[in-house]
């Protein structure tokens, strides 16, 4: 990591040519006080429960059924969709957030309306409807007939978008048919697109998994259908078996570690230890709404404190990577990436896209490990007051309305 207690960033177009100490000489913006960071990558998030953060409701599949999948019935109705997608990427902008992968609900309508939302703000993401044909509520049956042509429009129409693509997103095991894995996997083959879905987050869940597909483990029912690979993004991955990890760091499928919304469900670790000895690609998920905020830096004090519980001790740097540059590559978006033409982002260095935000820290703040502590673990930080993404402002907090800290 690099810092500089006073530094200088010259960004040109939408990339930044230089960084560095600064070097006195004028500037069009003085961003002092304040700390200048890369914007946060949130890997896994869910747009139609972002109005059901805190329902308190019980365990995975009892929170589910309580409150999830009622909620997320009402974005069959194209004006509460648009309401509820605006709110939201504002949330990510006023958070900092400028990566995001984005679960829909059911209805390609819902994620066309979030993805014009993000669109017209500006930020960058990876988002799709959920396929959900079996075990679910009537009302949130899509089957694949119908849910894979829409979503196959879906990513025609977005296609070659320099910010935005479309993710193929099985929801979870419990909620497809076979048919649906099997057909949702060559979808995203056919047309490269990532997947996404959610595994091993919950013991009632993994039973219910294996039981139903006759697996040796969770993983299997994944594998057996083609959707795990490189370019598959995988939420919780707590309870694998030693077996699962070996095949998870032979795929390279990305891990979105939500730490919050594991301690909120009740779901357990996640064993991060297992994903640092295997080199297994990692980005940080805020999981809205098990978990409870779309602050990156607020996933990232969880993920320190899961660490600890699973007998690893995180260093903050680590953190902020996984929360920014690692996050970023994990998600197709690093130097080497496979981002479909998309720039680098999550570091403040030359050739990145100036994607960034700022954050105002008290004045008593002192050097690089006083800025990570106040940025990562201070309960009480204030949020960030802007939010760049591409070198063009998505997100000002304007005068006054900076809740202070900065002296
Ligand atoms: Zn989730």
């Amino acid at each position: 990591m690099d810092y500089w207690e006073d530094g200088v960033v010259v960004v040109e177009g939408e990339l930044i040519a230089e960084v560095g100490p600064y070097d006195g000489l004028p500037v069009d913006e003085d961003l002092r006080p304040g700390l200048l960071t890369p914007g946060f990558v949130d890997a896994h998030v869910h747009y139609p429960q972002s109005r059901i953060v805190g329902a308190a409701s019980g365990p995975l599949l009892e929170w589910l059924a309580r409150s999830v999948f009622p909620q997320e019935q009402r974005f069959a109705d194209d004006g509460y969709a648009r309401e509820v997608a605006d709110s939201f990427v504002e949330g990510l902008a006023r958070a900092g957030t400028t990566l995001a992968m984005i679960y829909g609900s059911v209805h390609a309508s819902a994620t066309q309306i979030l993805l014009e939302a993000l669109e017209a703000r500006g930020l960058r993401a990876i988002a799709g409807p959920v396929l959900m044909d079996v075990d679910s509520p009537e009302a949130l049956i899509r089957p694949p007939e119908l849910a894979l042509p829409e979503l196959e429009a879906l990513a025609e129409r977005w296609r070659g978008h320099p910010r935005l693509q479309v993710a193929v997103i099985p929801r979870f095991a419990l909620s497809c048919s076979v048919e649906m894995m099997e057909a949702a996997a060559e979808l995203a083959r056919a047309r490269d697109l990532w997947v996404s879905t959610h595994i091993s987050e919950n013991a009632d869940e993994i039973a219910l998994t294996c039981a139903r597909f006759q697996a040796q483990d969770y993983l299997e029912v994944y594998e057996r259908h083609g959707l795990i690979h490189a370019r598959t993004v995988l939420a919780h991955c707590i309870h694998f078996s030693p077996s699962e990890w070996e095949r998870m760091a032979e795929a390279q499928a990305v891990v979105a570690h939500c730490p919050d919304s594991n301690a909120f469900l009740g779901s357990g670790s996640m064993p991060v230890g297992e994903v640092l000895a295997r080199d297994i690609p990692l980005a940080i998920g805020s999981d809205v709404a098990a978990g409870r905020s779309l602050s990156i830096p607020h996933g990232l004090a969880h993920a320190y404190d899961n660490g600890l519980r699973t007998g690893t001790r995180l260093d903050p740097r680590r953190l902020l990577w996984w929360g920014t540059a690692g996050g970023a590559q994990a998600l197709g978006h690093g130097p080497t990436g496979t981002g479909g033409g998309l720039g680098a982002v999550g570091r403040l260095a030359p050739g990145y896209a100036a994607d960034m935000a700022l954050h105002p820290v008290p004045s008593y703040v002192e050097g690089e490990d006083g800025a990570l502590g106040a940025l990562l673990f201070d309960a009480d930080r204030p949020r960030p007051t802007r939010t760049w993404v591409a070198g063009r402002e998505v997100y000002s907090a304007g005068a006054g309305a900076a809740d202070g800290g900065a002296g």
